[in-house]
């Protein structure tokens, strides 16, 4: 087998991506000559105020959003943090019950756990095998006192996109707010907030090839929040503390680059999915695609193959260059499959032989080959070496 590589293929983009030269050039002079706070009321600090203001337009533009909907965060988490805390805090008088589903990222889940201590009701929504969840059943789930629903625009592990315009046809109708984590889908899917009808919406710029650390929360005028970062007054009183005024920036210039070239992103990264997915289910005995097949984020494979450990699988990988993500434990080294994998309903054995790769703007074909051809490899080597009978998985 061969183990030295003369290149390092990243097919993890979902986890993150590098910041692009083109914005870190953007964000250079607000570390050191144009360091002013933006709240100060001198010339230097009025030239980071408008940093800022111009970034927000850049980021209210790319979904269609008012620039006075938009606040700055420090990232997805945050952001996902302050939209479903600021809902259900401001709301209580209303209600006490919040939809969400099974296969959100943990910035949700635990969130919506936090927040059943604190005496809210949370219903999580099963998803199906492809990862959609059951519209009759969100339906079902709205009561009187539902104040929120909370669902993912594209899932991180499995890719799948939801299908949101019929979900929110449901909560306009019932009167509820939605609020969706589009971590994954900024930069990937053409998104319309006002089109969708979405009236809370998280991202974060590392996830489309800006800075790590900030994010955004949109969040449609007439929704009442209460503020969780309480102190200054920075972001209308909404989210205090001192702008990162270089990383927002970066934010604004990443998400521009990403909306004027999301046609021929995409049509690169499907081309790179599909080739990669139509061999390994052709030429890979015993393996299963995860997530819809066509509904689906363009750089996204997740794949299990039976009869194998998806550690072991990630080494062997790495041995030849190939950095990507395990789709059956968290990085954080915990042994429980995933909760993802386990919610569209594989056996634990099988969720742990999961690979997800994600493909992003520096991958080519000839990258997807090498993994292809690497994967038929290492997968036969491991199976070899296993004690498991993938045939009778
Ligand atoms: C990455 C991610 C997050 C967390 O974003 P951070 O900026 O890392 O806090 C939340 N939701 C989804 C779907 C993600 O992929």
């Amino acid at each position: 087998m061969k183990i030295l590589m003369d290149k390092i293929i990243y097919v993890d983009h979902s986890a993150t991506t590098y910041v692009k030269k083109e914005v870190l050039d953007e964000m250079l002079p607000y570390f050191t000559e144009k360091y002013g706070n933006a709240s100060s009321p001198y010339k230097i600090g009025g030239e980071n105020r408008n940093a800022v203001e111009k970034a927000r337009e850049q980021v209210a533009k790319a979904i269609n959003a008012e620039a006075r909907e938009i606040y700055f965060t420090a990232g997805g988490s945050e952001s996902d943090n302050m939209i479903i805390r600021g809902i259900a805090y401001a709301n209580k008088t209303k209600g006490n019950h919040i939809i969400t589903c099974k296969i959100e990222h943990p910035a949700v889940l635990e969130t919506c756990k936090a927040l059943e201590k604190e005496g809210f009701e949370v219903t999580y929504l099963s998803v199906d095998e492809n990862g959609f969840i059951s519209l009759d059943e969100l339906r079902n789930s709205i009561k009187d006192t539902t104040i929120l629903v909370s669902i993912m625009f594209a899932n991180n592990e499995i890719g799948t996109i939801q299908n949101i315009s019929e979900i929110t046809k449901i909560t306009k109708f019932k009167g509820v707010y939605f609020h969706t984590d589009a971590v994954q889908a900024v930069g990937n899917v053409n998104i319309d907030v006002e089109a969708l009808g979405i009236d809370a919406l998280s991202m974060s710029a590392h996830k489309f090839y800006g800075p790590k650390g900030i994010g955004a929360a949109y969040i449609r005028k007439t929704v009442k929040f209460t503020p969780i970062i309480t102190g200054g007054h920075q972001e209308k009183g909404k989210r205090a503390g001192t702008e990162n005024v270089p990383a927002i920036v970066g934010m604004g210039k990443a998400i521009e680059l990403a909306a004027a070239n999301i046609e021929s992103y995409n049509k690169k990264l499907m081309e790179l999915r599909d080739y990669t997915i139509d061999r390994i289910l052709n030429e890979i005995p015993y393996v299963k695609l995860n997530g819809d097949r066509k509904s689906r984020l363009a750089g996204s494979v997740n794949i299990s193959f039976k009869g194998i450990e998806g550690e072991s699988l990630l080494l062997m990988l790495d041995m030849k260059g190939i950095e990507a993500s395990s789709g059956s434990a968290c990085t954080s080294g915990s042994l429980d499959p995933s909760h993802v994998l386990l919610a569209i309903g594989l056996k634990h054995e099988i969720a742990h032989g999961s690979l997800r790769l994600s493909y992003g703007e520096c991958n080519t074909m000839e990258d997807a080959k090498y993994i292809v051809d690497s994967l038929i490899e290492i997968v036969a080597r491991l199976r070899e070496m296993s004690p498991l009978d993938a045939s009778e998985m």
